[in-house]
């Protein structure tokens, strides 16, 4: 499925959240649902905004700028791009390799995590490995991921699998991480409800990049390059901008409760 992950970049949050962090005192637990809703409505109606996507009302300003600087407090998450050139990753039968498509969803979520108030690391912003070797490429990524101050790791990938029948998003976390398991449910929870799948739960797993990481690390499989379906929607950019809104509420919601 997937093997290494990766990090790099570093952007400012577009909002500051001082006055959200003000707001977000003394929550009661319908008060969070509240905010995680502000959150991923936000994030949401920006990305759609930014692509041109606008579904309804060209209101999203409003709720841009209100809603998701209450959950971040400028939390640095550093958003991993699988794979990269000579590293293609898994390929599809039609020849559509998962590090371009792993690069354009990272892209996506950084600006939605940037938008709702986040600070974000990309591990690479170019098509290229960070390195020569693929040993060299992971070290660099793991040092990015281990960067003081750290809050979360989300490391974007394609899934390819032997049955082409098999499709849709996964999301692992490092079997008995607490915290990463619980990032990984508010992840997947948001991507399926953002694509339109029925719920599914997060996956433990032992990968490098959960294991290496010292904050709450998840591996996002975004779909199936071996599945036909699957194979369409993630080069379909409106699919990516729900994937990638997906993930950054997924985040947003975890850091709104984690408090
Ligand atoms: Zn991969």
């Amino acid at each position: 499925m997937m093997k290494q992950k990766s990090i790099a970049g570093n952007l400012q949050p577009r909002f500051a959240g001082e006055e959200a962090g003000a707001m977000e005192k003394q929550k009661t637990p319908l008060g969070r649902f509240y905010d995680w809703l502000g959150v991923l409505l936000a994030v949401c109606l920006i990305m759609f905004s930014l692509t041109g996507k606008i579904l309804f009302a060209p209101a999203e300003e409003d709720a841009a700028v209100s809603a998701p600087a209450a959950t971040s407090d400028g939390s640095v998450i550093v958003v991993d791009a699988g794979h990269g050139l000579p590293d293609g990753g898994a390929e599809s039968p039609g020849g559509v390799k998962e590090a371009g498509l792993n690069l354009a969803v990272a892209k996506l979520v950084e600006s939605g995590l940037q938008d709702a108030g986040f600070t974000v690391i990309m591990t690479r912003t170019g098509k290229n490995a960070l390195d020569k070797t693929k040993r060299e490429d992971m070290a660099a990524r793991r040092a990015i991921m281990r960067t003081d101050g750290v809050s979360a790791v989300v490391s974007i990938h394609m899934n390819k699998f032997r049955d082409p029948v098999v499709r849709g998003p996964m999301v692992f976390y490092m079997k008995g991480s607490a915290k990463g398991e619980w990032l990984a449910a508010s992840v997947i929870e948001n991507v399926c409800r953002s694509i339109g799948d029925p719920k599914r739960n997060a996956n433990p797993g032992d990968y490098y990049v959960l294991r290496e990481s010292v904050a709450p690390a998840v591996i996002v499989e975004c779909g199936f390059l071996s599945n036909p379906a699957d194979e369409r929607l993630l080069q379909d950019k409106a699919h990516q901008e729900k994937l990638a809104c997906g993930i950054a509420a997924g985040i947003a919601a975890y850091f709104a409760a984690d408090r």
